[in-house]
């Protein structure tokens, strides 16, 4: 299966730059979002999922260090790539210290902004394969504890309910065919022709999907199921 290539979220007021930082990550191939000041960016950044976000510190609306200290407080741990002028130490280490991951001095060379970006997804990376919490637009499964958070909101499950959640998030993207699924959450096969999938995973979709506008739960009609937030 081809790898998905990287989203990245570009807040930067100055557009030459931000061009300059699109164009180069277009070319490696990566998806790009951009805003403009710090108001937009954030909320771009609380909207949708990025493996990474490049942050001017010096923003109309909203500066960068109260962006990502509000990105920080909202539980968004995407690495944070800050960019700053030139000379101004303690903005580098007010940004370290609310949490950004690395910075570069204003002005930089676009390919040692390639090469952070590549550092940051590969640590991500490794993050990702030890993390306890699983997560798909605004829902979050913790392993550990097993709740369940929806845009906030403690989500109840059965065990079974909880499995299947897990087993969907870990394949994110990926159309599962009923005995898959089947096999995987009860480790035998049901006789063909029973439902009982079918209503657990109705149960599970009421739960996590029912009162939020944006469904993450998808019938492929006679296929199986698929979880994706697009
Ligand atoms: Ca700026």
């Amino acid at each position: 299966m081809k790898e998905q290539k990287a989203k990245i979220l570009i807040i930067e007021d100055e557009k030459k730059i931000s061009a300059l930082i699109r164009k180069g990550l277009e070319e490696e191939k990566y998806s790009v979002d951009d805003a403009f000041d710090g108001e937009k960016g954030e909320l771009l950044a609380l909207k949708q999922q990025h493996d990474l976000i490049i942050l001017d510190i010096m923003l109309p609306k909203k500066d960068g260090i109260q962006v990502l200290s509000s990105l920080r407080t909202s539980n968004i741990e995407t690495p944070v790539l800050m960019l700053t002028a030139k000379g101004t130490v303690e903005d580098r280490v007010k940004g370290l210290d609310t949490g950004a991951d690395d910075y570069l001095v204003k002005p930089f060379a676009i390919t040692e902004l390639l090469a952070r970006v590549r550092s940051l997804l590969r640590r991500k990376k490794g993050a990702e394969k030890s993390a306890t919490t699983l997560t798909i637009a605004d829902l979050a499964v913790d392993l550990v504890s097993r709740k369940v958070l929806r845009d906030g909101k403690v989500i109840d499950l059965t065990t079974k309910e909880f499995s299947l959640l897990e087993f969907f998030i870990r394949n994110k993207n990926k159309t599962l065919n009923r005995s898959t699924i089947t096999e995987h959450i009860w480790n035998y096969n049901f006789d063909t022709g029973t439902n009982i999938i079918d209503v657990y995973i109705n149960h599970l979709r009421t739960k996590i999907d029912g009162d939020f506008e944006k469904k993450l739960l998808h019938t492929i009609r006679g296929v199986g199921y698929v979880m994706k937030d697009h």
